[in-house]
């Protein structure tokens, strides 16, 4: 489970990070309160599962009242790369002399914690990764002998810390590591990770996720988990037993079993398209499941096509088809699979294809487009969306 910026924020205050003072809210009038209480100068920032907020608008300064009502408003209700933003921060405003950056999460492939730090900070940590990666500390650390004192200035130091804040980053790192340990965070990131003028060390963000395995043993945690923290149309899907992830572009997808699902998403972006969403409606999905399926699709209002991807095994092609009828007899004409809606692209193979073809073919849904191959359907979506947005753009 991602945490919003606040939680995790909350989270380092628990464990002795330097945060600032602030306020979570869900309305400009609220804002401003918080402004006024926590004091100007105040940043107000968009709380949205996604990051690169700063650059898309969603982080604003503001001086006084009047800029914190501008900026509250503009930010609210903002979209930010597919994620709608419901909730503000409001927090006092940093003096910013460096930004640094710093993390910890589990090296799946060394089977140990992994902490990062670069004074390169603030921007795209993987930028630097990829340009300068001598300037991206990497170290493990033994799982069973934790983080000492004594590795954490080494890290900080060999990372190029300003000599005066060596200390204070050391702690900032060992209260982040304790943060991901005794959290059960699978990473715990914060960019960027201060030095003010003052010359203290401060996490200005926050990034955490926590291991859903472990929320039974952080009561606290769990109770986040309930509604702001999930996009609800992923929150429906989980209900309704079928994998759907979000993703930034326009093109839904939906496939059964995750490694088809997967090769859909890379074929489509071979294809010069952007996937919506992943969805794996699963094995033996029947004709309900797809129904279902083909709605939490069209819930997502940035799809400008489908692609039904579907390899028949246990799954047959003529459910999955009468699935699809089923759907768009439901949402109906004039509905947004009707005439003039959202078109897509058919794959059927495998288990009963011909079946199922043949029922559709004789549905005679409106904007519905067979394919045979998984190119040849990549293909067709891609231009079919692209059209899409091209008569949006009329
Ligand atoms: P992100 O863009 O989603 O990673 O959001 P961040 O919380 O990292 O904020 C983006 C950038 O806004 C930071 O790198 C800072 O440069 C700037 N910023 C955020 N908070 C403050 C603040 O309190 N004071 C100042 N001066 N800048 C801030
Ligand atoms: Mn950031």
């Amino acid at each position: 489970m991602d945490l919003l910026e606040y939680q995790g924020k909350q989270l380092f205050a628990r464990h002795g990070l330097r945060v600032s003072q602030g306020r979570a809210v869900a309305n400009v009038e609220d804002a401003v309160t918080a402004a006024q209480e926590v004091g100007y100068p105040v940043v107000i920032k968009a709380q949205v599962l996604i990051g690169g907020r700063g650059k898309a608008g969603g982080v604003k300064l503001a001086a006084d009242e009047g800029e914190a009502r501008e900026h509250a408003g503009n930010i609210l209700g903002m979209d930010i790369h597919g994620h709608t933003v419901r909730k503000l921060w409001v927090e006092h405003a940093s003096d910013i002399a460096t930004e640094y950056y710093a993390s910890v999460l589990l090296d799946r492939s060394a089977k140990k914690p992994l902490i990062m730090f670069s004074v390169e900070g603030g921007v795209d940590i993987e930028e630097v990764a990829e340009r300068t990666p001598e300037k991206l500390v990497r170290r493990h650390v033994d799982p069973l002998e934790g983080l000492s004192r004594q590795e954490a200035v080494e890290i900080a130091s060999s990372g190029g810390a300003d000599a005066d804040v060596i200390d204070g980053v050391a702690d900032a790192l060992l209260a982040l590591y304790e943060v991901w340990l005794q959290e059960d965070a699978t990473l715990a990131e914060i960019n960027p990770l201060i030095v003010t003028p003052a010359r203290e060390v401060k996490a200005l963000d926050a990034k955490v996720s926590l291991d859903d395995n472990a929320l039974y043993r952080h009561p606290e945690s769990q109770a986040l988990s309930d509604s702001e923290n999930e996009d609800p149309i992923e929150r429906r899907a989980k209900e309704q037993g079928v994998q759907y992830v979000k993703l930034d572009g326009d093109i839904g997808i939906l496939g059964n079993g995750a490694g088809l699902v997967m090769s859909t998403l890379d074929v489509v972006a071979r294809a010069g398209g952007s996937p919506a969403n992943f969805l794996d409606a699963g094995g033996g999905s029947d004709a309900e499941k797809i129904k279902q399926a083909v709605e939490l699709i069209l819930e997502n209002d940035a799809v400008k096509a489908v692609l039904f991807n579907i390899f028949g095994g246990i799954t047959r092609c003529d459910e999955v088809a009468r699935g699809l009828i089923a759907a768009f007899a439901e949402i109906g004409v004039g509905g947004k699979s009707g005439a003039g809606g959202i078109p897509f692209v058919v794959r059927l193979d495998g288990t009963n294809d011909v079946e199922g073809r043949r029922l559709l073919a004789e549905a005679e849904l409106p904007n519905v487009y067979p394919a045979q191959t998984m190119n040849e359907a990549a293909e067709k979506v891609v231009a079919l969306a692209a059209g899409q947005r091209a008569g949006a753009a009329a």
